[in-house]
């Protein structure tokens, strides 16, 4: 799995860290991070993560 974040849409609100805080994390100075290939367990995660995500960034390749 792959997971990719539109950066020049994100606006690092967080939704997807809530949802997903294995693969999404928030870093000291309030940017996105995350997990680029995350475990195939991850994927109901990831993918609700994308779906909460406010500007629809998110999006998750086999
Ligand atoms: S929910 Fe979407 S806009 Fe918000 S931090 Fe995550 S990827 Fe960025």
């Amino acid at each position: 799995m792959k997971v990719i974040v539109d950066m020049d849409v994100c606006q690092d609100h967080g939704q997807c860290v809530f949802a997903a805080p294995e693969v999404f994390s928030l870093d000291a100075d309030g940017r996105l991070g995350f997990v680029e290939h995350p475990d195939a367990s991850l994927r109901e995660e990831v993918e609700d993560a994308a779906d909460v995500c406010p500007l629809q960034a998110i999006r998750v390749e086999d």
